[in-house]
């Protein structure tokens, strides 16, 4: 659906979407969505949407079990 959509935002508008599932429903699940799947949604007017049901990064933490007692924090 997503590649649909940016399809049509270019000269490509002949195009069909299948989809097998009758019906979205609720998975019960809290999806992570990285940045580059941000820029797509922002791409097609999405980002204000997002805002409205997500929740921003505060921070990023990375742990390695080869060193467990050293953690690496990116600021969001
Ligand atoms: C438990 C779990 C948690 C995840 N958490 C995250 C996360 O937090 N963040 C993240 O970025 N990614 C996450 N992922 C990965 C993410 O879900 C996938 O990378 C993404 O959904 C792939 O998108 P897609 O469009 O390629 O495939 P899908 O989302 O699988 O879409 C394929 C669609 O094609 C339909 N279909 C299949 N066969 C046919 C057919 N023969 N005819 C018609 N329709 C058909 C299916 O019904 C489905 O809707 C998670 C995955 C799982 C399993």
């Amino acid at each position: 659906m997503t590649v649909a959509s940016s399809l049509l935002d270019t000269d490509i508008d002949d195009v069909d979407i299948y989809e097998s599932a009758t019906a979205v429903k609720e998975l019960g699940v809290g999806i992570n969505i990285l940045p580059h799947a941000v820029r797509e949604m922002t791409e097609l007017g999405l980002l204000d949407a997002l805002y409205g049901v997500g929740i921003p990064t505060a921070e990023h933490v990375f742990y390695s079990s080869s060193t467990p007692s050293s953690c690496q924090l990116i600021d969001a």
